[in-house]
């Protein structure tokens, strides 16, 4: 059975390396969730069902055992277990995404690691990670929102999502807590809005309203009209971006779903009345997430007039193929999902083996220009640790490759301060793993780099 899940996948950059172009672009439409044991007499129908999903998700080690029975050995069962001791996300996938991994292999599939932490995968933290890299706390204005940039905030009404990521930016408040992390998680308290609500309509200068968490995905069909109607009939308001993984990880929500949907399409007229942007942002990291379920979400959500982007993130092992990247995302463009941005991962705790450097997403950035319709290229951003907001990933003013160290400037978010990102250690050179590895040498190299970057900022700005 093992082998008809790995013959669905089609012939491209990223099941081959080496394959050349032109690639086919067929969607799987095959039954691949019946690989899996236990689902091995689950029909289309029970499928796509997203209450179905929903109650069989995956949330525990005793689950996932009794889920894949024979297919996978004990060591690998072993290997998962130590990783929930280390990991500061929870574990949770829906049946959909759980399918889409290839158990063959699972030590090295790009959905697996995403979403499953191996023990034997974990690397020592940087010594400069932080909690909240973006320093979202300190722009925040709400209890629910951060206000950094001069036109746009962030709304996050919950922190729940219906899967957990190992390389979530927001670990420190997404899901519950774990062995190695304690977090105040909320679910959605629409009575508590209104102070958000009132913010933003005391600051007319915000145009832009993301809405986030954790994931919208899980709000209820009222909350969606709430928030959605709320948001748009404050004048000052011109666009709303809903933020779900929804369409890489349960597509058939949006196909069996009818009262969310319906909540959505009424937002949405209620912005095309009003010529307001209503949008929906959504996350797939791998072509693996797209399916033929894919495509039956987005007829409903261009059915529905939401125009839907995509955010990915550059993880280590996961996506940082240049030629599997490209083909990602010609994928999801010719799904009318727009190439948005490409992030290089934050500089969070418990998930060092998925970081890559800034060099590499470098590459990733001149790979990708030029090689599809400039509107569907997405941008390559760090989002700079300590609240300097998106930048360009060539937008750096210094960069000491040798210690992994870009140093970064934001004069539109915080004119006049400096940030800087650290490349993982163990991806550099080995000189610059000594020198790390050398208290004096690398605090006496930070600050030579510091002294330089000060001295440039006028410049730069
Ligand atoms: C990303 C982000 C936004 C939205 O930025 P865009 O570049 O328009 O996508 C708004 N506020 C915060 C705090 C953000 O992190
Ligand atoms: S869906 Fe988003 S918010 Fe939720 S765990 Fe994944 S990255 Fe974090």
């Amino acid at each position: 059975m093992l082998n008809e899940f790995s013959s669905a996948l089609n012939e491209s950059p990223c099941t081959q390396s080496g394959a050349r172009a032109p690639f086919s672009y067929q969607l799987d439409d095959t039954e691949f969730w019946r690989h899996i044991p236990a689902w091995s007499e689950i029909d289309s129908k029970t499928f796509g069902d997203h209450r179905w999903q929903q109650r069989n998700s995956i949330t525990t080690l005793a689950r996932i055992r009794e889920t894949l029975g024979e297919l996978v050995g004990s060591t690998l069962i072993d290997d998962i277990d130590a990783g929930l001791m280390r990991t500061r996300m929870n574990l949770r996938l829906t049946p959909y995404v759980f399918s889409r991994i290839n158990w063959a292999n699972a030590e090295n599939d790009p959905v697996r690691r995403q979403f499953i932490p191996l023990g034997s995968q974990f690397i020592a933290d940087h010594p400069l990670a932080m909690d909240d890299s973006l320093a979202e706390d300190s722009n925040k204005v709400t209890p629910y929102l951060i206000h950094r940039y001069p036109d746009k905030a962030l709304f996050l009404p919950t922190t729940l999502c219906p899967v957990y990521c190992s390389f979530c930016t927001r670990s420190r408040v997404v899901g519950g807590s774990t062995a190695v992390k304690s977090k105040s998680t909320y679910g959605a308290k629409p009575l508590g809005w209104d102070s958000t609500f009132d913010y933003i309509s005391n600051h007319p200068e915000i145009e832009d309203i993301v809405i986030s968490g954790g994931d919208v995905l899980l709000l209820r069909p009222k909350q969606i009209s709430q928030i959605g109607i709320s948001l748009l009939s404050i004048p000052s308001v011109r666009r709303i971006r809903f933020a779900t993984k929804g369409v890489a990880i349960m597509p058939m929500k949006f196909t069996s779903d009818i009262e969310w949907v319906e909540a959505l399409r009424e937002v949405s007229r209620l912005g095309r009345d009003l010529m307001k942007e209503v949008s929906l942002h959504t996350h797939f990291n791998t072509d693996r997430e797209i399916t033929v379920w894919t495509s039956r979400a987005m007829k409903t959500l261009t059915d529905i007039g939401v125009r839907v982007r995509n955010q990915s993130v550059l993880i280590n092992g996961v996506n940082n193929s240049l030629d599997c990247l490209r083909y990602t995302m010609k994928k999801l463009a010719n799904l009318l999902i727009q190439p948005y941005y490409i992030y290089q991962h934050d500089l969070v705790p418990g998930c060092e083996h998925l970081r890559t450097t800034v060099r590499k997403s470098e590459g990733m950035s001149l790979g990708l220009q030029g090689s599809m319709a400039g509107f569907n290229t997405p941008r390559v951003v760090c989002d700079a640790p300590g609240g300097g907001g998106k930048r360009e990933i060539s937008s750096y003013i210094l960069y000491d490759q040798e210690i992994g160290v870009s140093v970064w400037t934001s004069p539109a978010a915080k004119p006049g301060a400096i940030f800087y990102y650290y490349d993982p250690i163990h991806l550099l050179e080995e000189k610059g793993q000594a020198i790390w590895a050398n208290p004096s040498a690398i605090d006496s190299r930070l600050a030579k780099v510091r002294a330089e970057a000060t001295a440039r900022l006028d410049f730069a700005e």
